[in-house]
This record gives C-alpha cells, structure tokens and sequence, in this order.
C-alpha cells in the first residue's frame, strides 16, 4: 500500500478507493458529485447512497464515507453458490460463459474472486496452471474439493513477485475494489509478466441501461460496487498506466435489464415497458433481445476488457 493510500484512509470522511472526489480517477475531467441515488436494493434497505459520475467518460464512484465491509457483505450475501463442475455446454461455448484467455498468453493464471473456482477448473482441463483468491470461505472450500489451489484472501491480500503473472482474471470483481484504480492498475501492471494480459470483466457505465434506469439500474448494486467503469474511462486509464487495450466487447445479459425493470416496479415507480423487461415466467424476450442489440451498440450492461502488458 502506498504512502498516499494510508493518508487517504485515516482521514476523517475518506473513501479507501477514491483519491481526489472531484477529479475522475480514470480521465481527469471533473466530477458530477451527487448525480445518481439509490439505496441497497439487493437487501431491501433503506439508507440511500450517493453516486458521483464523470460526465466525459461515464465512470461511477461510489461515494460512501464510513462504509465499512460488514455492513455491505452481510453473512447473509449469497456469494457462491454455484455449482464448480464444468459441464459439456460450458466447453461447446466457452466464449458465453467465460471471460476470453488470449491464445499464448503465459503461465500461470490468477483469478480474483473465483467463487467456487469454475473458471479454473475449465482452464486447468486445457492445461494451465491456474490459482487463485477467494474472500468467501465455503467457496474456497468447494474449489478445494474440485483440485483447484484457491486461497481465502481478497485483491488486497494478493501480493505476487513482479512480473511473474502470465494472465490475471477479475470476473464482475474489479468494480468491488478498496483501492483507487489508478493503483489497482499499477499494481496488476507489477504483477504480469511482460506480454501478459488482464482480463476484465465488469458492469459497463456507458450502458443503455445505467442512462435509462439511472437510480434503479441493477449493476449500481450499492454499496458493494464501488468504481463502476466505462469502456472508454478504462481505456484512457489503461493506456495511461502502460497497458495496451487487447481487445473489448460488451457482454451484457438480460438479466439486469430484468432485475432493473423489475427494480422500478417494486419502487411504485414502473414504465409501462418494465412490465414486459421483466417477463420471466417466460424466458424474458424482451429483456434477451435488447441485451444483444445493446451489446452490438457498445451499450450493453457489462465489458469484457482484454489489457496487455507490453513485450520488453
Ligand atoms: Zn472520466
């Protein structure tokens, strides 16, 4: 941890993964304080957060002094149910259901955030050699018991030797980080080998979805998420930091189209097209169709960032 981040922390007020609230952390352009409100939906609570946007790349901060982990994780977050077994459908569509690994980018690969460790275990049948962290502690008990070597420990406690990452991988993580993403990018910068890469995948601030349903949009997902990037906020960082932009895609899902119509509803304040977003006793068509034209559009609610770090 630098010098900077220990001061930023012991000041009165500080937020742990901003470091000027004014300026935008990933373009420089000057803040849009208070622009979006919300409050913790996913629990059904009522205390009401403050977002601030940029309003030239599109980047969200949360901005929540006093925050602390055990009221925004409680033990009742269904962190990591799902089943670790890799099945036929996951290997005949991996580019679905799985962030993309570049075609000989070295070893070894680490994952934050590997939830029940599925990932891994899909790299590992192609021959990686694969690792990881993991903060919830029944998933890292599951990923052991499928052979994978998952530790318990978050982005925090990962410390590696320099340039001795091939691959990292943070699969809907990086926007729950504690650290400012100028130093999250130096850090993994350290970390990779040099033609390594880092892949990203996170909710997407340039979406349709965040502009339209702004305090109800899903990814929002306060007071967990707390750097909600854009493609072109995560573009300018990333290149500012010395990383080159290997590829980037929108990967949106339905289902936060759904989850956030089905937001508004619960809210007493529904569009008349929320109620056709949130058809899911049958199959939610309206909600899968938009999410493929919005991706198409750069617009969708999630990114699949590829960054590599330059051969010497
Ligand atoms: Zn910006």
């Amino acid at each position: 941890m630098s010098e900077s981040d220990t001061q930023n922390e012991s000041a009165p007020g500080a937020v742990p993964w901003v470091e000027d609230r004014v300026r935008c952390g990933c373009c420089g352009a000057q803040m849009q304080l208070d622009a979006i409100r919300s409050p913790d939906r996913f629990f059904s609570r009522d205390d009401v957060y403050t977002l601030d946007a940029c309003p030239d790349c599109g980047t969200v901060v949360l901005w929540a002094p006093g925050w602390d982990a055990e009221t925004a994780y409680p033990s009742d977050y269904p962190a990591h149910a799902a089943d670790p077994a890799v099945k036929w459908y996951h290997r005949a569509l991996p580019r679905y259901f799985f962030p993309a690994v570049p075609k000989g980018s070295p070893d070894p690969i680490v994952e934050i955030g590997t939830g029940t460790g599925q990932f891994l275990a899909y790299l590992q049948g192609l021959g990686r050699s694969v690792s990881g962290f993991e903060m919830d502690e029944a998933a890292v008990e599951r990923a052991r018991a499928a052979g994978i070597a998952v530790q318990p420990g978050t982005w925090e406690d990962f410390q590696s030797e320099d340039e001795s990452v091939g691959v990292l991988v943070m699969n809907q993580v990086i926007e729950h980080l504690l650290q400012p993403p100028a130093g999250v990018f130096a850090k993994t910068l350290r970390a990779l080998k040099p033609g390594g890469a880092w892949v990203i995948r996170t909710p997407n601030a340039g979406a349709w979805g965040r502009h339209h349903f702004a305090g109800y949009w899903h990814p929002l997902e306060v007071p967990r998420h707390t750097v909600i990037y854009s493609l072109r906020g995560i573009t300018q960082l990333a290149e500012r930091a010395g990383f080159s932009v290997a590829s980037a895609r929108c990967c949106g899902r339905w289902y936060d189209f759904g989850q956030s119509a089905r937001y508004r509803i619960d809210a007493g304040a529904a569009r008349p097209w929320d109620y056709l977003l949130d058809l899911r006793k049958v199959g939610s068509p309206f909600s899968r169709v938009l999410a493929v034209a919005a991706n198409a559009r750069g617009r969708g609610d999630s990114m699949e960032v590829i960054l590599s770090k330059p051969d010497r």
